[in-house]
């Protein structure tokens, strides 16, 4: 493997591009037209325009972007997270023209990708999860026999979601019916799958995640876990490691549950297995996501293993340079999701950058995109940096959070930087105590 095509934009392709220079890899950028001036297309060896803004047919256009990587000779190509990470015919698209796809096999993104499949692969593998449905839902009475059976609240789900979308939670009989056809009709519009599921609501959950490494000659290693309390609509705003509530010996547990997931489908690649926690510390698995995370420099900071190399190396044949010995948790980490977004109505707010300045010091990551003169376009996620801090204990990592926090200055759009200053304020949050709902009970956002 000696060039790799980078299948995304923004900071992601950008911490990929990091990667494979330090590796000695040759880099393709591809880009929109929209993301001509992005920073990824530029700090790439070789940049190749594949289409118009609209992802449909950009981002998410395997032809063009497999014709980029026959164009440029790169015999890898590396999805990272969104777009075309989790689509398993992408994969098998790169194996049929002989590239390296920077991940697991297309076989193992089918039985973990789909939400009902996955769950049924985890009952097999002997991970505990909720009660709820075994295959997709036939009708709505079906779903009204089902919540009746796991007793309300239930949460409705599109077996192909992600994003924190596609979920609807149900508290009474008399609103099955609309429940069910509107995750339906979302589904379909959103995934092209307008199959559900059915599953208990857990009332005030915290969201821990396990993060695995895996190589192809069957070591699977898990990196500990990621606390994802910090939500707006079931999408991750703040993620820290370790989880404040866990001891040691949970977390091997937990841990070991992610490791015999990824163990009984012989699992190669990055992967982070998802759980909800309830008040007694027991867990259940919620999800598979077959892909490096948004929140990956959280592991990367208490782990010290760089897991972008070690997807990479991986996908080469070689074995993991670490084994589950070798993982010690040492201190603390938290990311803040920086978005161009007003920090009170949460709407996007893209336009131009006309001052930057980002912070540092001791321990202070930032990975992002944006610089001086940038415009932020509207096509895309409005995520553009991830505010990182590391620190020997989870008090001084908040302090540390706050103080970079307050360095970091973006003018000439909206931030929610102002957002996390609040966040990291309250005492909910500062105790460790906040669960899944914290956001909406604290007032930061309104209930849906
Ligand atoms: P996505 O793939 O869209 O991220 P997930 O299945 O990972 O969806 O769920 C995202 C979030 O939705 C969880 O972190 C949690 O806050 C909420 N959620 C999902 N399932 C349940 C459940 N059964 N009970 C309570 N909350 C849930």
């Amino acid at each position: 493997m000696k060039k790799i095509l980078i299948a995304n934009r923004g900071e992601i392709a950008i911490r990929i591009i990091r990667a494979c220079k330090e590796l000695g890899l040759s880099t393709v950028a591809v880009y929109s037209k929209a993301d001509e001036h992005s920073l990824h297309a530029k700090l790439a060896d070789e940049s190749i325009c594949i289409g118009p803004a609209e992802s449909r047919r950009s981002y998410l256009n395997i032809p063009a972007i497999m014709a980029a990587a026959e164009v440029s000779g790169a015999d890898a190509i590396h999805p990272g997270y969104g777009f075309l990470s989790e689509n398993a015919h992408f994969a098998e698209v790169c194996r049929k023209c002989g590239i390296e796809f920077i991940g697991p096999t297309p076989e193992q993104m089918r039985e973990l990708g789909e939400k009902v499949s996955a769950r049924n692969v985890a009952r097999l593998a002997g991970l505990p999860f909720l009660p709820g449905s075994k295959e997709a839902l036939a009708d709505a009475e079906t779903a009204r026999k089902m919540a009746r059976e796991i007793g309300y609240p239930v949460i409705l789900k599109a077996s192909g979601g992600g994003g924190g979308r596609g979920m609807k939670i149900v508290h009474n009989d008399a609103d099955i019916d609309k429940s069910y056809q509107n995750c339906r009709n979302e589904a379909a519009a959103a995934f092209g799958n307008s199959e559900v599921y059915i599953e208990k609501y857990l009332e005030n959950p915290r969201h821990v995640e396990i993060q695995l490494m895996a190589d192809k000659h069957g070591n699977v290693v898990h990196l500990g876990e990621r606390d994802c309390s910090v939500q707006r609509r079931h999408q991750k705003v703040i993620e820290e490691g370790p989880c404040p509530l866990l001891t040691p010996k949970e977390r091997e547990k937990i841990g070991g549950y992610a490791v015999a997931l990824a163990k009984h489908v012989g699992y190669h690649g990055a992967g982070t297995v998802e759980f909800l926690m309830d008040d007694d510390k027991n867990v259940y698995f919620m999800e598979m996501n077959t892909r490096i995370q948004v929140e990956h420099p959280v592991t990367e900071q208490i782990t010290g293993v760089d897991l972008v190399r070690t997807q990479i190396l991986v996908a080469m044949g070689e074995k993991l340079s670490f084994t589950q010995k070798d993982i010690q948790i040492k201190g603390h980490a938290i990311e803040c999701r920086i978005n161009a977004e007003d920090p009170k109505s949460f709407a996007p707010w893209p336009g131009q950058i006309t001052s930057y300045s980002a912070p540092g010091g001791l321990g202070v990551r930032v990975d992002g995109f944006i610089y001086h003169g940038y415009t932020v376009v509207p096509h895309y996620d409005s995520m553009i940096a991830k505010l990182i801090v590391w620190a020997e204990t989870r008090e001084r990592a908040i302090r540390k959070m706050e103080v970079a926090l307050g360095e970091y200055l973006i003018d000439g759009i909206r931030t929610n930087i102002p957002f996390h200053k609040e966040v990291l304020a309250h005492p909910e949050f500062r105790e460790g105590r906040h669960s899944t709902r914290f956001l909406e009970r604290a007032g930061f956002v309104k209930a849906k």
